[in-house]
């Protein structure tokens, strides 16, 4: 593709707007819960963005949406300091972009055998961090803006499927996706609209709403579920995977997504995203896209993170018309 003829002035002079526009948005959807735009508007400008700073990198700013993790905490909840950061994500949006995200690690990785990932359903929720001592849960908080999250440990306590205590004395972190299930979505917002109540633009929105509550009792009305996903400290758990991170999980008695799958080629990811994208709908959860994160946890901390996101994952996400699809379809057909 030619390249966009643009100078320095004029980046500039675009660059400034798109970057508040992108704050604003960011502020509405991380700390309202209430976005004014779908998403792939807002990964429309985001990529605009992201394409301006590399042409011109004295244009990146320390608060550009590109170098810090979206969402600030609601000054009414407890804060809490996240000691390992909690990262956003790095995306692609087509499956020839993924390849070569592909091909640049493995050619940036000499002396690494062909990469074997393993691929995960991509939750539309929220993150979430769970602290056990001693198998026992002593904490849960929000991502917030990644360093410092939302305390949300009541609110967590009532999520009938996060154990509070656990069959081993665990000292140590899990951390996954918050959601709400598509039927108690539906059913919320017809809830809220019968009582003239304003309506959720969506199940991501809804679970962020519902979790970020101060009094417990109306979380536990609104049927949140959880994916859990990842361990920092991994050696700890004495896994070497992020497949076998997941199957202890599950043995520890979290919910643990059941359709990952570790794959060893491009055509089996191919594969594995044209299934997901013809089944997303028949799922009871909301997905935005398929996770795939290099199955070797070692070569996972050697290739460590940019200040944003992992160098290990990356999302794929699904084109934009069939996000709008899924949405229509929930409130259509639940
Ligand atoms: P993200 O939500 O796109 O991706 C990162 C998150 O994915 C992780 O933090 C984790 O919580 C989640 N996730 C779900 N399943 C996972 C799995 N299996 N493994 C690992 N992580 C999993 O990134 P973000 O930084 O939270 O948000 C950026 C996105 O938010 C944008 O791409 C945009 O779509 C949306 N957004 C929309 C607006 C708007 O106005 N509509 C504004 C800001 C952001």
């Amino acid at each position: 593709m030619a390249e966009e003829q643009i100078t320095l002035a004029e980046a500039k002079k675009e660059i400034g707007p798109l970057r508040q526009q992108l704050i604003q948005w960011g502020k509405e959807y991380y700390e309202q819960d209430n976005p004014s735009v779908e998403d792939y508007v807002y990964d429309r400008q985001y990529q605009r963005l992201v394409e301006l700073e590399a042409r011109f990198p004295e244009l990146v700013t320390p608060d550009s949406p590109t170098q810090r993790v979206g969402g600030q905490t609601d000054t009414q909840l407890a804060k809490v300091t996240h000691d390992i950061p909690m990262l956003s994500m790095g995306d692609v949006f087509s499956v020839e972009e993924l390849h070569a995200f592909n091909e640049r690690q493995q050619s940036n990785l000499l002396d690494t055998a062909p990469i074997e990932y393993d691929l995960e359903l991509k939750i539309d929720g929220l993150s979430l961090s769970l602290v056990y001592e001693n198998g026992r849960l002593i904490q849960a908080s929000t991502r917030g803006n990644g360093v410092i999250g939302e305390d949300i440990t009541a609110n967590a306590m009532t999520i009938k499927d996060i154990p509070h205590q656990l069959p081993e004395p665990l000292s140590l972190e899990f951390r996954g996706e918050c959601y709400m299930p598509k039927e108690s979505f539906v059913k919320l917002n017809a809830e809220r609209e019968a009582n003239g109540q304003p309506v959720f633009a969506n199940p991501r929105n809804a679970a962020a709403g519902s979790l970020r509550q101060l009094d417990p009792q109306v979380t536990a009305r609104r049927n949140l579920a959880t994916f859990m996903y990842y361990v920092p400290e991994y050696e700890k758990l004495g896994v070497t995977t992020q497949e076998e991170a997941l199957q202890r999980m599950r043995d520890l008695g979290f919910n643990v997504n059941p359709h990952n799958q570790t794959v060893h080629s491009e055509k089996e990811l191919a594969e594995y995203i044209g299934e997901y994208t013809a089944q997303r709908d028949q799922l009871a959860y909301g997905i935005d896209g398929i996770v795939e994160k290099v199955n070797d946890l070692h070569l996972q901390t050697k290739l460590g993170n940019t200040v944003k996101v992992p160098r290990w994952e990356i999302a794929y996400k699904f084109p934009p018309e069939e996000q709008a699809t899924v949405v229509r379809e929930i409130v259509w057909t639940v």
